[in-house]
């Protein structure tokens, strides 16, 4: 388990105040101009040997991202985007940074700003989140006035400005090149990869956007080392992690723990066990909605990191845990992501706007037991037919949900039908 000095966040839970001088004395903004006289080139070497993956739920090399930046600027400015348009099921760990920690985040942006040239930085903020949004501007405001950012920011001699910028409640709007779309006032749709955000993003200049995760936890990753991060977790799974766990568990929570935590260990230690005990355990979605459930079994020894959930069909995602014991109808359940996806569809490439619908529809048959037998395979192929043939990953999270219920609970899916067929012969 994770003590307490190896915290990043050390005010998760919102017990002290958020603003500046609170922070300040938790250890936020120390040091910070030290950090970037050591130059840009020290600071991306150091993200890339701390293992940092993205924490958005790809898992991308974040110093890796930085380097593809330009070194030198060919004319257009470089920018810094921020998501914060935290939208995934389940996922709730993002808007606690936002909402009680916000100088880990603004510091962070700083810091990373300065490593990939850019003067202007903008966190684009899920429109729900007002609270946060709320606390972040305070928080940047006071970050202002204290000479932290802004010309000259921190005494470094780097202008830096950030922005908040509200979304409108749209999932889409998460996928990187949606919210830069969006961000420059368009419809947020995906747009194709590549070009990735480094070449031509935000305006078509040099862009990186990296999850709130993931920037915060930079300051201090630069101020311990990047050696310090990798004694966490397993090799390519390194770091501290914030989990946020929900279900049917007895105490709900977001946690920051080691990286290839176990799961059972996670959700014994600060959820309090699983509704009526471990053998409730019916299945679990370790890693946000789109992601394939596991089933007991596999939970009851598998870590939390990316290569061990990718090792059982499923993936770490954004480390969201959805516990579902036995009382789940878990045929609704999965039922219940295919009608999100098929409504948060943008409807830009025909596999995902016309697929998506198809699950959707054929799940809900599938909940009253009106299927047909064969519609479990013809279910199991238009998965197919839509995953990986899309622009983004929404198509590929509309169907991995449903071939983990397929893959697991065939079984459950047939005795539905079964009976439903056995009533209406009777
Ligand atoms: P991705 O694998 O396409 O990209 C991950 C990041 O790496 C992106 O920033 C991308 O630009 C960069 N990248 C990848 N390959 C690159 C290359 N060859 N050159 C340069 N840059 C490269 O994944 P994605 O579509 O960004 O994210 C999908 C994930 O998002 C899903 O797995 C899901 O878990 C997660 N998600 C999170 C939320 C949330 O609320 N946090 C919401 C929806 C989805
Ligand atoms: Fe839009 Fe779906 Fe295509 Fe993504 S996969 S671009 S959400 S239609």
């Amino acid at each position: 388990m994770l003590q307490d000095k190896d915290r990043i966040f050390t005010n998760l839970y919102g017990f002290q105040d958020f603003g500046l001088k609170a922070a300040q004395a938790r250890g936020n903004w120390d040091g910070t101009k030290a950090l970037i006289d050591k130059g840009r080139d020290w600071i991306i070497s150091e993200m890339k040997s701390s293992g940092l993956r993205g924490r958005g739920g790809a898992g991308f090399p974040t110093g890796l991202k930085w380097s593809f930046m330009p070194k030198e600027s060919d004319g257009r400015p470089s920018y810094l985007v921020v998501n914060a348009d935290e939208g995934e099921p389940g996922t709730c760990k993002d808007r606690e940074i936002m909402r009680n920690d916000p100088h880990t985040l603004i510091e962070g942006c700083l810091l990373a700003a300065f490593a990939m040239n850019a003067h202007a930085g903008y966190i684009y903020i899920r429109g729900e989140f007002y609270h946060e949004a709320s606390n972040l501007q305070l928080a940047i405001d006071q970050a202002y006035e204290a000479g932290l950012l802004g010309k000259n920011a921190c005494g470094s001699g780097w202008d830096f400005d950030l922005y908040v910028h509200l979304g409108a409640g749209a999932y889409i709007c998460g996928e990187e090149t949606a919210l830069i779309e969006s961000l420059e006032g368009k419809k947020g749709q995906p747009r194709l990869k590549p070009p990735f955000p480094a070449n031509a993003g935000l305006y078509g200049c040099p862009t990186t956007v990296n999850n709130v995760e993931s920037i915060a936890v930079v300051p201090e990753i630069l101020r311990r080392g990047g050696a310090w991060f990798t004694g966490f977790g397993r090799e390519n799974n390194h770091g501290t992690k914030l989990f946020a766990i929900s279900g049917h568990v007895n105490q709900p929570c977001t946690v920051e723990e080691s990286m290839s935590i176990p799961l059972r260990e996670l959700i014994e230690k600060h959820c309090g066990g699983v509704r009526g005990g471990w053998d409730n355990l019916l299945a679990v979605i370790p890693g946000g909605s789109s992601v394939p459930l596991i089933t007991k079994d596999i939970c009851d020894d598998v870590l939390m990191d990316f290569d061990a959930l990718r090792a059982v069909g499923s993936g770490l995602g954004t480390a969201a845990v959805i516990v579902m014991d036995k009382s789940t109808d878990i045929v609704y359940a999965i039922a219940r992501l295919s009608e999100f996806y098929k409504h948060e569809s943008c409807g830009q490439c025909t596999p995902c706007r016309e697929g998506t619908g198809w699950m959707a529809r054929i799940m809900s048959r599938m909940v009253r037991g009106e299927a047909t037998l064969d519609e479990i395979d013809l279910l199991w192929d238009v998965t197919k037919q839509v995953e990986g043939h899309t622009i983004c990953a929404l198509g590929d999270a509309a169907a991995w949900p449903i071939q983990g219920l397929i893959r697991h609970f065939r079984p459950e899916m047939e005795r539905r039908i079964k009976e439903y067929r056995a009533r209406i012969a009777a």
